[in-house]
């Protein structure tokens, strides 16, 4: 009795465990989903060249205008764009423009509810919102410079 019992009861906790186990890598896939292409920038003579702006703001999914704004006005500098890539004035290092990009997915794409980047620009009136498709909040975005 107390043999049948006591199988039983690992049994359970067994199928618990595998169902923890399951539901792991899922959750970590979803954080991993969004992933950022490496920058690639280079410094040529006095001005820096982000080659694959495009690419990087393809991921983004974010208004070409929104995200050249940001950098230029993070950098101080004028920024424009030149095919595929972006070009701004000045020396910026990579890890500089890198901890810009984090800032701008951590200001403009994490949903500040459920911090999910499943976020997106929608004109609301006259206002622009953030909004979440996984948790359905609507936030008001900070403007740039
Ligand atoms: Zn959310």
């Amino acid at each position: 009795m107390w043999q049948n019992y006591s199988k039983n009861s690992d049994e359970i906790y067994e199928n618990a465990l595998k169902r923890a186990k399951k539901a792991l890598p899922e959750h970590s896939a979803d954080d991993n989903r969004f992933k950022i292409p490496e920058l690639n920038t280079q410094i040529q003579g006095k001005r820096t060249f982000f080659r694959n702006f495009k690419e990087v703001l393809a991921m983004l999914n974010r208004p070409l205008e929104h995200f050249l704004k940001f950098l230029s006005n993070e950098l101080g500098t004028a920024g424009n764009i030149q095919g595929s890539q972006a070009i701004f004035a000045g020396k910026h290092s990579k890890a500089q423009l890198n901890r810009l990009l984090k800032r701008y997915v951590n200001d403009f794409i994490n949903c500040p509810e459920c911090n999910k980047p499943d976020t997106k620009f929608v004109i609301q009136g006259r206002v622009s919102m953030m909004k979440c498709e996984a948790c359905g909040a609507s936030s008001s975005i900070r403007s740039v410079g």
